[in-house]
């Protein structure tokens, strides 16, 4: 018989990275702060309830790793980031009681609700925006999951920043360059080659000087928005011309909310962005 997924616990302990201090709070009151922090909230009912979902998700697949004491923690680089009842007054200011009143009922109306594949909480990673097309799972981190893979993510350019350039001088880019690959030999633009792609569209790798350089390693060296890029040279510049923000792997947050706005519900939200995996409730 195949076991049943694991249940939604009632309370949880929360690592506050800022403060250094651990919290214990209801289930509800965690992913609420977690979706105000991760998704703007003036964002459709729709797109929240899929992130309310795909927050729990994550945090039960999180719940079961045990690198650290707590449950989870605050640091999103390493779990998920999360907002204070005080940090959300800021935030929304007289708007408060409104946005939180309404991202409670998405948390809420999706109670207990998380994706499972082989009844297991799947790995539910989001970003900002894929760019278009969001990025199989191994082409990002090595490892392919079935329900991570690349789909299309049509109207996120309605968002600000959709595409966005950086310009260094081709002595700065080799300089950096070199910090990182003190073997790359880059005497012009000649020595850096044409970007081979992933599926997606996204930047697998770069040929620069003669050693391979991954696009995401391209992309924390200069700090671009995303590993969609395109490399212009011109005078003695560099142009990095980028379009999306984030990893692009998983759900898109600017795609959910223009599949939402289009009249998808989250449920259909939700088994695009992550094929395969089932809506367990
Ligand atoms: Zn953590």
């Amino acid at each position: 018989m195949p076991s049943l997924p694991p249940a939604e616990s009632e309370t949880i302990n929360v690592f506050n990275h800022e403060t250094q201090s651990t919290h214990t709070m209801s289930m509800e009151d965690y992913l609420t702060g977690v979706v105000a922090a991760e998704m703007p909230a003036a964002f459709e009912e729709d797109a929240l309830k899929a992130q309310a979902v795909a927050a729990r998700t994550y945090t039960m697949y999180k719940q079961s790793s045990t690198d650290h004491e707590a449950d989870v923690c605050t640091d999103h680089t390493h779990c998920q980031a999360y907002l204070t009842e005080e940090q959300m007054r800021t935030n929304w200011g007289d708007a408060y009681d409104f946005y939180l009143d309404k991202i409670k009922a998405c948390v809420h109306d999706t109670q207990g609700e998380i994706l499972t594949y082989n009844n297991e909480p799947i790995l539910a990673v989001f970003h900002s925006m894929g760019g278009g097309q969001t990025q199989n799972s191994g082409d990002v981190w090595g490892s392919q999951l079935p329900y991570l893979v690349s789909v299309p993510s049509p109207g996120e350019d309605a968002a600000t920043n959709y595409h966005s350039t950086l310009t260094v001088p081709f002595e700065e880019f080799t300089k950096t360059v070199k910090a990182s690959y003190p073997d790359a030999e880059i005497g012009s633009y000649l020595d850096v080659s044409v970007p081979t792609l992933s599926e997606s569209g996204h930047v697998k790798s770069v040929l620069i000087g003669k050693v391979t350089v991954t696009g995401t390693e391209i992309r924390r060296m200069f700090n671009l928005r995303s590993t969609k890029f395109s490399l212009d040279f011109s005078d003695g510049n560099v142009t990095f011309n980028v379009t999306g923000y984030g990893h692009g792997v998983g759900m898109s947050q600017y795609g959910a909310n223009a599949m939402a706005k289009e009249g998808k519900t989250y449920k259909e939200i939700l088994s695009h962005y992550y094929q395969g995996a089932i809506l367990t409730e």
